[in-house]
């Protein structure tokens, strides 16, 4: 059963954190907010209240989970050999949206790094979440608490919607919207220089200035190719995907990417197939002011092109709207990839499944 309590999001009840704090340790899952997405989570040190999480999510075994924790000691309890550069990282980026790749420390079961050597840790910058892990008195082992392949949660009705039809038990803190949208930006700091291995609200750009180095993107951060391992989210599997198909309209002048936009629309309503737009609200006006002949399809506004933070905030659930409306396909408007940009084309690319048509 799911068990739903509703907390503030900076001033949450003591008596129902306790009691989350209590499902924690009994071994059993608590889904809850963060600054990034919603996570569902168990004790990190129980391999099998782990365990749950991936049966709970439908998530392959070898996709390793996101260590959570609320005191920077807690650090050497989870992770070894931490270098003295990180740990001054550390002070700088904690509590907040940026997940490092350390070595594993000997405690930390293989159903938390999926049988790897290494460990990915964050303190997430949210009252409900810090609580929580202080309440459990554990490090908490978490992963996005969507079902595998789904968007992530950024509302506590997503998990509804993605388990209410399941036979399982689970507490979700329900702490109203999530304040960035987008997943924690991870960074493998075991390597030199460090490797991006997703972008996230934590950008590159700060994370430059931050590391005082250059960092290393591979192409699948930019979420363009596949890697043969689980290395980062979204690297191996179908991730962040709308049931309905989607395709993105990549350009790098505005003009034409509306233009392209409505081409590419016609085209698919020639053929009969249902079309939906997820767009920005600037590129909504435009759209209609030049071309009112698509003016009566359905539109999913994704935010400001103006500021993507607003994109990235509302990115997960106009995903989920799509599905609700009634079409084949939903058409997305690509944008830069700068600060945040990053993050929401990663995510946009992969829920596409690489479906993509460039200017
Ligand atoms: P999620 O929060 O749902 O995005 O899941 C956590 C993500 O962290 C996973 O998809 C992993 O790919 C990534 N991750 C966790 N541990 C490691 C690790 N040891 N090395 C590389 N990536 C990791
Ligand atoms: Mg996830």
């Amino acid at each position: 059963m799911l068990k739903i309590y509703r907390v503030d999001a900076i001033n949450p009840s003591i008596d129902i954190i306790r009691r989350a704090g209590e499902y924690i340790k009994g071994g059993n899952l608590v889904a809850f907010p963060t600054e990034t997405v919603y996570g569902l989570g168990a004790d990190t040190f129980n391999g099998d209240a782990c365990l749950k999480i991936f049966k709970a999510k439908g998530r392959p075994p070898d996709n390793p989970l996101i260590v959570h924790i609320a005191d920077f000691d807690e650090l050497n309890k989870v992770a070894t050999d931490v270098p003295e550069f990180v740990w001054s990282i550390i002070k700088k980026a904690w509590p907040g949206p940026l997940t490092l790749i350390l070595p594993k420390a000997p405690d930390v079961p293989k159903e938390v790094t999926g049988g790897r050597n290494t460990v990915a840790v964050r303190s997430p910058a949210h009252p409900v979440a810090l609580a929580l892990i202080k309440s459990s008195e554990v490090p908490i082992a978490a992963p996005s608490a969507n079902k595998s392949g789904r968007p992530s949660p950024t509302l506590a009705e997503h998990i509804v919607e993605d388990y209410k039809d399941d036979d399982i038990d689970m507490v979700v803190l329900d702490a109203g919207p999530t304040f960035f949208g987008v997943e924690s930006t991870i960074i493998d700091v075991t390597k030199n220089p460090p490797v991006l291995l997703r972008p996230g609200p934590y950008t590159l750009e700060e994370l430059k200035a931050l590391f005082g180095m250059d960092i290393v993107v591979p192409e699948f951060a930019r979420g363009l190719g596949e890697a043969d391992t689980a290395l980062a989210p979204g690297m191996k599997y179908r991730h962040y995907a709308p049931r309905t198909r989607l395709t993105i309209i990549e350009c790098e002048k505005y003009e034409q990417l509306v233009k392209l936009l409505r081409d590419v629309a016609i085209d698919n309503m020639k053929k009969g197939i249902r079309v939906a737009l997820l767009i920005t609200r600037e590129t909504s006006e435009m759209l209609l002011r030049d071309y009112p002949e698509i003016g009566n399809l359905p539109i999913i506004i994704l935010g400001y092109r103006e500021n993507p933070y607003t994109i990235a905030a509302s990115l997960f659930d106009s995903l989920r709207n799509l599905d609700k409306i009634n079409v084949d396909l939903g058409i997305a408007e690509g944008i830069e990839e700068r600060g945040i940009g990053l993050a929401v084309m990663n995510r946009l690319r992969k829920a596409s499944s690489f479906s993509r048509v460039k200017c």
